[in-house]
């Protein structure tokens, strides 16, 4: 078989003969030899050199560039030779060996089929979404396995993104890989960080850094038998008897006192247990009977003592490397006396918008205006892990514009978010431009709704993300991949919780050919219940979410009860 970009589809009117022209324009400098396969045999080739004419095999190449027909049009493109085809399966390959002996060798074939012809084996197999029915998609499974890479264009011929489609030594291949599962994309994406740097820095701005050093006591905790309640401190053994107050003692002080028979000594919370005594009975359980003279008048048996070293052993480690530092954790460090911990420091993050649409929140928008919510929305997403983004502005889709700020962001900050521009559409530069600044596109295109176009590039450990501009597919995107991402870029080795939980009714779907996430909020009996969602620019849909729902590719129904994996926010 020689190399052969194959464009396919059963949908009528998706463009594939706009695109085969499309492509074949762009690469005029190769040998490109066109092919327009058909199943239906009518024969209507007026122009050009029959070379087969049997009843299961019709192979005609075309003459003429000026009619409209589709094996015409691509002749008219540039294609060197252009041949219509009309043959079983059985016969396809038959067909294109014929062509073979009469073409350049090396020569670059592209086919464009109405139907999902298995009996060819495609380097690129572009796939025309719209597989109507069953067998159909059986199909189309044969030739996505066949094929080395896939590209499944769902939008019209004339707004396809050709610029993932590279030919290098006569061959058709595909800068971008096949749409990657999601999870792969992650991984990937992580697979790029380095350690970062670290520094110390102080106990009071620590909050949210990442430690880079395990952390140890080099106290004991409690220091000393330390009393957990106002009281007197006693012998168990006595708890029947009157006892006489031999001492006060208040916290940060040192008892003088050893606690004899019958004997007891005042003592306030957080202050040492006396020696001799093992219990503190609490005030409320103690009665004056003359002064310096008390009794215990309720049965009490609990010691109210928290023992030396109980919570934590000098040399016991605290807390560990890779830990984001939280409140709680503040309050052990300073326990510890590790007032300048070591932490990564943070990588510096940029934010983009860009968008011929869009103006800044405090403008109205005027006729096909609308406001620039991604770029907020993203900040506040950076600032949760505890990093302050530059945002750079609002760039048009200018391709000069847009190329002199990447080039300046990529270059200066570890991060660049940028929103929109990476789909398909004829003004979505962003992947070209970044091509042309050196980055390294390592993710563009996951098998996952919202956000499927995300792109994920690198270049010496700066990195871009491309968000898809629909402000829920940004917010789901930069939740379930750029935050871990920008976690492990900070040095945190903690992986975020999941929650696994009931349905709190059924939740059912069209289509389960990707991963979905959806909004859920939490029912007061600890259940998710999925929200209204309209789809990627339904932008209040996660206002009443607490969490994001994992639907995975093949299920379209959860059962009410069943249990299904959430992304707490
Ligand atoms: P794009 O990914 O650039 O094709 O944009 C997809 C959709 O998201 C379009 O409807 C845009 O108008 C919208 N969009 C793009 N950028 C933003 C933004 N910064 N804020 C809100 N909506 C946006
Ligand atoms: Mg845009």
């Amino acid at each position: 078989m020689p190399r052969m970009l194959l464009i396919a589809g059963t949908g009528r009117n998706t463009g594939k003969t706009t695109l085969a022209c499309k492509i074949i324009r762009k690469f005029q400098f190769r040998p490109i030899i066109a092919i327009k396969i058909t199943p239906h045999f009518h024969k209507n080739i007026q122009s050009g050199k029959v070379l087969i004419d049997r009843p299961d095999l019709y192979i005609a190449e075309e003459a003429n560039a000026t009619t409209l027909k589709d094996s015409s049009l691509m002749l008219a493109a540039g294609a060197q030779q252009s041949f219509f085809v009309m043959a079983t399966d059985e016969n396809l390959r038959i067909a294109i060996d014929e062509i073979c002996k009469i073409v350049p060798v090396n020569s670059l074939f592209i086919c464009e089929s109405g139907g999902l012809r298995h009996h060819l084996v495609p380097g690129i197999f572009l796939m025309m979404k719209g597989i109507p029915s069953e067998n159909l998609k059986s199909d189309a499974e044969i030739l996505i396995n066949l094929a080395d890479q896939l590209i499944i264009f769902d939008g019209k011929g004339i707004n396809f993104d050709f610029e993932g489609i590279e030919i290098t030594d006569n061959q058709w291949t595909l800068k971008q890989a096949k749409m990657i599962p999601f999870e792969k994309a992650v991984e990937t994406a992580k697979s790029f960080v380095i350690t970062p740097a670290t520094g110390r820095k102080n106990l009071f701005n620590a909050l949210n850094s990442i430690l880079a050093e395990d952390v140890y006591s080099d106290i004991s905790m409690p220091p000393f038998n330390k009393s957990a309640m106002d009281g007197y401190a006693c012998r168990k053994s006595d708890l029947e008897n009157q006892l006489i107050v031999i001492e006060e003692i208040a916290a940060g002080t040192i008892p003088t006192k050893i606690v004899g028979e019958n004997q007891c000594s005042r003592i306030m919370t957080g202050a040492m247990v006396p020696e001799g005594a093992d219990i503190v009975v609490m005030k409320e359980d103690i009665e004056e009977i003359s002064p310096g003279i008390v009794q215990c008048i309720r049965d009490s048996s609990k010691s109210n003592i928290c023992y030396l070293g109980e919570d934590v052993k000098a040399g016991d480690q605290v807390l560990q490397k890779g830990a984001v530092i939280l409140p709680s954790h503040i309050a052990i460090l300073a326990s510890v006396g590790c007032v300048q911990p070591l932490v990564y420091k943070s990588p510096s993050v940029a934010i983009i918008s860009t968008g011929n649409e869009l103006v800044e929140p405090g403008e109205k928008p005027g006729i096909s205006k609308i406001r620039n919510s991604n770029s907020y929305q993203l900040g506040a997403q950076v600032q949760q892990l505890g990093i302050m983004p530059d945002y750079l502005g609002i760039v048009a889709d200018i391709e000069e514009s847009l190329k002199s700020l990447l080039a300046l962001a990529i270059e200066k900050y570890d991060l660049t978010i940028i929103s929109g521009g990476v789909s398909v559409g004829d003004f979505d530069f962003v992947p070209k431009i970044l091509k042309s600044l050196n980055v390294n596109i390592r993710v563009h295109g996951m098998d996952v709704k919202p956000g499927k176009h995300l792109l994920f590039g690198e270049r010496q450990n700066h990195f871009v993300f491309g968000m898809p501009g629909n402000p829920v597919s940004s917010f789901v995107q930069f939740e379930v991949l750029v935050k871990p991402f920008l976690q492990t870029l900070m040095g945190r080795t903690e992986t975020n919780p999941l929650l696994y939980l009931p349905l709190a009714e059924d939740f059912e779907r069209n289509k389960g050919d990707q991963l979905l996430f959806v909004p859920v909020s939490f029912t007061e009996s600890g259940a998710i219940l999925p929200l209204e969602y309209h789809g990627s620019a339904h932008i209040h849909a996660y206002v009443g979410a607490h969490g994001i729902m994992e639907v995975p590719k093949g299920t379209s129904i959860i059962k009410k009860g069943e249990i299904a994996c959430v992304r707490p926010l």
